[in-house]
């Protein structure tokens, strides 16, 4: 156990710095400026007035996502910290920081390979066998893969323990799985998802599921994009039909889902906490810098408390890196970040002024970006209400 009167951080300073600077280097001979003509860093926020547009949409904004993704892979930079045998290079877990650091600087975006980078390889290696590991992983550092999660359904979002879908085992192995989701994010454009399913009765609630890898190109996947009140589309409902998992898709044993989901949604959380709108607070000072209006009391009064969210995200991530023992750590990140990215989001519209509407400017494309997706920061990953009942019953222990 940790001594949890030391320091938060005992990285190596000069080992980090340099790495940083190699790192910055190559992204600054690689990658386009936020705001640029090049800027690609929005490309996931895929909303459109018809579903063949949709369609389209979304596939461009995987091909280039593959594309930068394979860039990072060539120049060392995908997977720092996954094993050799997995396509990685087997360096400590900051080095992975860094580049995610560096990436959300420019005009680059992986977020529609999150479900891949983040939560296959979280899930994989908690509880997946080595043949797992060894096939799925090295294609999604190398671009090649795209993920997305089949958990939601119409009767079960927050309660997932009332998953529905259900896999049977066939004659000759692996699984013939039927049911319904929905709200899935990048259904059109991914190879494998993961899935959630019930193998055991229903009254065995969370007991009674399984986790799969399912491939997406298959007959008995249809995938159908939602349309929105708004108009446009953004999310899918997908229908399995006799969709067919074989023998090795299981993760972990059959009735171990829920164990898998943890996991799964732990490191969700743990991503999300960590994401671009992290340096919001640093960023809103240059921002008001820029603007020359950082004298202004309201705008300093909207920095001092960004700086405050900002500071408790950091300290309390730090905390968790170093190993202490923080109780609710991934609901209380997961939560302090979608309200940081919110309210920031919201700080900067006050200070960008009327130029919160110019969506092709250098300053103001980057904000602008993360007002349309702080709202759903609060929903995706378990909303914030549900993180607020674990805080209160796994970190504070009062009762459900
Ligand atoms: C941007 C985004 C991306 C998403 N991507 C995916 C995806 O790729 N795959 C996927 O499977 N799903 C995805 N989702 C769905 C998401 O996981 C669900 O929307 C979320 O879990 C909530 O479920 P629900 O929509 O059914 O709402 P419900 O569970 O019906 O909740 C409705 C409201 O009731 C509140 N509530 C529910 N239960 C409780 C409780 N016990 N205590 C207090 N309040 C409660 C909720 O907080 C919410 O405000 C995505 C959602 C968003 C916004």
């Amino acid at each position: 156990m940790p001594n949890p009167a030391a320091p938060v951080s005992d990285l190596p300073a000069e080992e980090r710095s340099e790495f940083q600077a190699r790192v910055h280097e190559w992204f600054a001979a690689n990658a386009p400026r936020k705001g640029s003509p090049e800027d690609f860093s929005a490309v996931h926020i895929v909303s459109a007035a018809t579903a063949e547009e949709y369609r389209a949409q979304e596939q461009h904004a995987i091909s280039v996502t593959r594309a930068w993704q394979r860039r990072l892979f060539d120049a060392g930079l995908a997977g720092r910290s996954w094993r050799p045998e997995y396509g990685g290079h087997g360096a400590p877990d900051w080095q992975d920081e860094v580049v995610i650091e560096e990436q959300a600087r420019w005009g680059v975006s992986t977020k529609m390979f999150a479900v891949g980078l983040e939560m296959v390889p979280a899930v994989l290696f908690g509880h997946g066998t080595h043949e797992q590991r060894a096939t799925f992983l090295p294609p999604i550092l190398r671009g090649e893969n795209s993920w997305c999660q089949l958990l939601s359904e119409p009767g079960a979002g927050s309660d997932l323990a009332n998953v529905q879908t259900r896999a049977t085992p066939v004659d000759g192995g692996g699984w013939s799985v039927t049911g319904q989701k929905v709200w899935t994010s990048n259904a059109g454009c991914s190879e494998y998802a993961l899935l959630i399913a019930r193998t055991g009765s229903r009254e065995e609630g969370r007991a009674g599921l399984s986790c799969f890898l399912l491939a997406m190109g298959q007959p008995g996947v249809d995938i159908r994009p939602l349309r929105q009140m708004s108009g446009a589309y953004h999310f899918n409902e997908v229908f399995l039909d006799d969709a067919h998992v074989p023998e090795n898709g299981l993760i972990g044993a059959p009735g171990e889902g829920w164990a898998v989901l943890r996991t799964m949604l732990a490191s969700e959380r743990a991503a999300i906490g960590g994401g671009t709108s992290a340096r919001s607070a640093t960023q809103l000072v240059g921002l008001a810098r820029t603007l020359g209006c950082d004298g202004d009391p309201v705008v300093r009064d909207l920095l001092a408390q960004a700086a405050i969210r900002e500071r408790t995200l950091d300290l309390l991530r730090a905390r968790i890196a170093a190993g202490h023992a923080v109780a609710a750590a991934g609901p209380t990140t997961k939560l302090l970040y979608s309200e940081h990215a919110r309210l920031s989001a919201d700080a900067a519209t006050t200070i960008l002024g009327m130029a919160a509407t110019v969506v092709d400017d250098e300053v103001s494309a980057p904000w602008i970006e993360r007002l349309l997706f702080a709202p759903g920061l609060r929903l995706g990953g378990g909303t914030d209400e549900i993180q607020r009942n674990a805080i209160a019953e796994r970190g504070l222990g009062l009762p459900r």
